[in-house]
């Protein structure tokens, strides 16, 4: 890696995603911090550049299709494409286990459909390259399939979802949508959720599924222009998203983004990471 590696960073104005554009930066990678909102977008970068960063900015609101366009146009003409893409950008209006049916649609479109929107306008735009194109999507564990403590009641839909064989991008939606419409039913429960299973948990559960599709489409690609692509959790961090709550500092919930942005080859595609070791999904 070096200075003309360019890497992008979702929803970077603040919390894990500002740490990751610092942390990227440190290494001395190019890295465009994007933030919906264009003043707190450049006032982040303008505090990266005063520390010496190469850091530049663009608006980026991953739930607008045109804004995604733009952007995209804009990464072209500007650095010819880009090399890392970071899936940081998320919403969670869930501070305690009870679910939010006033928040679920904002949720899923965001967390889900917005970095599933990212993917696609940005595979096209990763630069080929012999280390290998990445994309590390942010998750959490609380998406496990097969979490301990949250385990999805449906055992048949599980199943679908487990296994590689039956893994599609239609499965995926249909159990997005599915779980939206038993949300505004109020029946996500008998419909085979956990309790404590928000919108937030689905969203998770929906990229990371997504995370292991894609892996297996992309790896099809020719050795440049393979594109590998991994998320993880950051742990419970302190961030505006948790109400300054958790266990982790921004340092340790950027870490692990981090390294498997940077990882030498052989890369992991389709995997799911937490400190630094494959966890399941
Ligand atoms: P923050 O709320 O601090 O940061 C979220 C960032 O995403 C903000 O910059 C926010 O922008 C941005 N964002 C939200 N919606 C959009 C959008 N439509 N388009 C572009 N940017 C958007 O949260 P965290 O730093 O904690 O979260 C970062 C990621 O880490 C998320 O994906 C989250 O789900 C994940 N995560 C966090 C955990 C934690 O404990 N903190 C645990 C597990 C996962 P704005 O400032 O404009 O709102």
């Amino acid at each position: 890696w070096c200075s003309e590696t360019t890497a992008v960073v979702t929803g970077s104005n603040r919390g894990i995603g500002f740490e990751i554009v610092r942390q990227l930066s440190k290494h001395g990678l190019r890295v465009i911090l994007t933030s919906r909102d264009v003043s707190k977008g450049q006032e982040a970068m303008t505090s990266l550049q005063r520390e010496g960063f190469n850091v530049d900015f663009h608006q980026l609101d991953i739930s607008d299709h045109d804004s995604i366009t733009r952007f995209s146009e804009w990464i072209v003409q500007k650095y010819d494409g880009l090399d890392v893409l970071i899936n940081n950008a998320g919403v969670n209006f869930n501070l305690g286990s009870d679910n939010s049916m006033e928040f679920a649609e904002e949720v899923i479109r965001t967390n889900y459909l917005g970095t599933k929107l990212m993917i696609e306008a940005m595979v096209p735009r990763m630069k080929p390259s012999p280390f290998g194109a990445r994309i590390v999507n942010v998750s959490s564990r609380l998406g496990r399939l097969n979490g301990r403590r949250n385990r999805l009641g449906d055992a048949a839909l599980r199943q679908q979802l487990s296994d590689d064989a039956t893994l599609s991008e239609e499965l995926i939606n249909c159990t997005v949508s599915k779980f939206l419409e038993q949300v505004k039913q109020g029946s996500w429960v008998s419909g085979g959720w956990p309790q404590n299973f928000t919108d937030y948990s689905v969203s998770k559960l929906a990229v990371n599924a997504y995370t292991r599709l894609l892996a297996k489409r992309l790896l099809t690609r020719s050795d440049v222009q393979k594109v590998y692509i991994n998320c993880y959790c950051p742990g419970w961090v302190k961030t505006a998203m948790t109400g300054w709550q958790g266990n982790n500092t921004l340092e340790e919930g950027a870490d692990t983004g981090v390294w498997l942005a940077l990882m030498s080859c052989p890369l992991p595609s389709g995997k799911f990471f937490a400190e630094r070791r494959e966890i399941s999904f």
